[in-house]
């Protein structure tokens, strides 16, 4: 039997015929015409003017911050259940990270949680929407509007997924995506901010490209970085987005599959097929142990390996990561979800080129290793 990985892609449109137009052309750095193309059509399709291709979703979010002008003694919500690039960019900024707990059923920050920890120096809110399902974003932005908090949106798993009808990346003043091979659409490495406000899309556009400027190009008012998008990246990102509706089908398929041939192991909480704002995407099918299990998720995890299927934990809490512990922040903080899920929650395969046969063999084996 041979291995099922975690997350595979599917690069089988155009894919091929847009890079070799690349070679072709000897386009292949940033300065090529797929870039502009990506940008545009990515910025389109999630209903914002701007769209400004980066090298990765992480320095989407450092972009973001900057742009923001986030700086020392600022402090920003975020959810502790995310990814370290969101806390990474507001350390980095020399701002302060202040978290809140997941709620237990959609694993999304818990936006009831937010309001008691603004205080006179919060300025942002990184909204970030988590494994399917976003987050629950009108109290949110009610709560922003109420204490003129500026809105960063970490859609880097939600690309096609909406709220209440409107898509997720269009929310807040600049929203960011990933685009890994795990991503609904991807580009190898790459990501994407997107705005509406043309000033803080000129600043992210100067901010990843060194803050070179138009007229006295080699002098400097600012410090920005090299953060920019090759041709390659931007030419396999125009040929996934093509097929994103395709790929939020295929996701919600797995999906929906999973639900049907798992929901008989009682040890199991699976993911929530929906809410009153969203139908989940299943950017991963993530599944957590209830507390009769005997055993945490670093054990299920090792039991489906044994039995050639690969999977990931779960996050690890903002609030217990040992570098940001040793920066003595976060002391004294308890998340008791996150903490909890972070130990008892894994996802199993579910990347694009999952078939039906293989969806079968996973939940046949994980019947097997939950007894
Ligand atoms: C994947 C991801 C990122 C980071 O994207 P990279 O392209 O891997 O740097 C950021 N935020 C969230 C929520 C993600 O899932």
């Amino acid at each position: 039997m041979n291995f099922i990985p975690v997350n595979e892609p599917l690069l089988d449109g155009n894919e091929k015929k847009y890079l070799n137009q690349c070679i072709d052309t000897s386009w292949i750095s940033a300065e090529g015409p797929f870039v502009k193309q990506f940008e545009e059509q990515f910025a389109a399709r999630v209903g914002r003017k701007h769209g400004i291709a980066v090298s990765n979703g992480s320095v989407a979010l450092d972009v973001a911050v900057a742009a923001l002008k986030i700086s020392q003694g600022d402090e920003v919500i975020l959810p502790t259940f995310t990814i370290i690039s969101c806390a990474a960019a507001i350390v980095r900024a020399g701002a302060v990270p202040v978290v809140v707990d997941c709620d237990p059923c959609t694993w999304n920050m818990d936006v009831k949680q937010i309001e008691a920890k603004i205080t006179s120096r919060t300025k942002a809110i990184i909204a970030v929407h988590i494994y399917g399902l976003p987050v629950d974003m009108n109290p949110l932005l009610g709560l922003a509007d109420k204490y003129g908090l500026e809105i960063i949106e970490d859609a880097a798993e939600m690309h096609g997924q909406t709220y209440k009808g409107r898509p997720c990346g269009s929310f807040g003043a600049i929203s960011t995506f990933s685009f890994y091979p795990n991503k609904h659409i991807t580009t190898g490495e790459g990501g994407m901010l997107v705005t509406d406000d043309v000033h803080l899309a000129e600043r992210c556009c100067s901010l990843r490209n060194l803050c070179f400027q138009q007229k006295k190009r080699f002098v400097h008012h600012e410090l920005g970085w090299n953060f920019r998008m090759t041709n390659l990246q931007a030419a396999l990102g125009v040929a996934q987005l093509e097929r994103l509706d395709q790929f939020v089908a295929r996701k919600r398929y797995i999906g929906r599959r999973y639900t049907e041939l798992l929901s008989d192991i009682p040890g199991l909480q699976l993911p929530l097929p929906r809410t009153n704002y969203a139908e989940n995407i299943y950017w991963v099918y993530g599944v957590v142990l209830k507390d009769e299990v005997p055993f945490d998720a670093q054990e299920a995890m090792l039991r489906l390996k044994k039995h050639q299927i690969g999977t990931r934990p779960f996050f690890w809490g903002m609030h217990e990561q040992p570098v940001f512990k040793k920066m003595g922040l976060f002391s004294g903080e308890s998340c008791p979800i996150a903490e909890k899920i972070a130990r008892r929650g894994f996802y199993i395969p579910s990347g694009m080129a999952l078939t039906d046969r293989q969806i079968e063999q996973v939940s046949c084996t994980l019947h097997e290793v939950m007894v």
